[in-house]
């Protein structure tokens, strides 16, 4: 069923001009992004990996693996992400992520949603903070990622089936091995929650793929509980250069 257009909606896109979520600059259309600003923006393209989503900078044949995927594939089916995490693009999801660029997050789900390969109604579940953190900091950005792009497909977002049972340290400084060690145990689902889960694609959704850690520890939690498969999906990615 459509949304109904609604009167404030259209009051405040008249009141409020739009502007470029990067410089702040005022648009003349819902591009989201001034010309000028655009053309820095790493946007992934492919080729990729057809596993994990790394860009690849040469030409290779479609679902080619790059070299850790062929070595070891990851327990999520498929990584996907909007932009490379570059001094360039960082400011978006910073500013996304501390203040109250909220108003954001519609744009970058409709990009998220561009990024993803055809799956059949996913459970959106965003990679949840630990309570402490939340309260910290009074929303989760993944959440507000998954909760748009639910609305835009009209899949279902299912906020409260992973819950993050302990505080992780920061994970700044660490090697993606000490990553995945500290995050190895961090999640869990509720027993109660776990029929929810059986049989379902699920789309897990996050703001950076940074090592990969993080996806993987989610992934892996739900995959036990009888997902079918786990598909995630970013805004950002470190990307690092790789040998194949
Ligand atoms: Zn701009
Ligand atoms: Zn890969």
């Amino acid at each position: 069923m459509q949304d109904k257009p609604s009167l404030f909606k259209w009051l405040m896109d008249l009141l409020i001009p739009l502007r470029c979520v990067k410089c702040g600059s005022i648009l003349e259309e819902k591009a989201g992004l001034c010309v000028s600003c655009w053309p820095s923006i790493p946007f992934i393209t492919k080729p990729y990996c057809a596993c994990c989503g790394l860009p690849f900078d040469f030409e290779i044949e479609e679902g080619a693996f790059c070299g850790i995927c062929n070595h070891h594939a990851p327990s999520y089916k498929t990584a996907r992400s909007v932009f490379a995490y570059t001094a360039e693009s960082k400011d978006l999801i910073l500013k996304f992520k501390h203040t109250d660029c909220l108003s954001s997050a519609p744009l970058f789900a409709s990009w998220m949603i561009n990024s993803l390969d055809e799956m059949e109604n996913p459970l959106c579940i965003p990679v949840p903070l630990h309570w402490t953190r939340l309260f910290m900091r009074t929303y989760n950005q993944a959440g507000l990622l998954a909760q748009q792009i639910a609305k835009l497909k009209r899949w279902t977002y299912a906020p409260s089936l992973l819950m993050r049972k302990h505080r992780t340290p920061s994970q700044g400084h660490l090697s993606k091995k000490d990553r995945l060690k500290n995050v190895a145990r961090a999640f869990e689902i509720p027993e109660v929650k776990r029929k929810q889960i059986l049989g379902r694609v699920i789309l897990l959704i996050d703001d950076v793929f940074t090592t990969g850690a993080t996806l993987e520890a989610c992934s892996t939690v739900l995959l036990k509980a009888g997902a079918k498969e786990v598909h995630a999906l970013t805004l950002g990615r470190v990307v690092r250069p790789q040998k194949i």
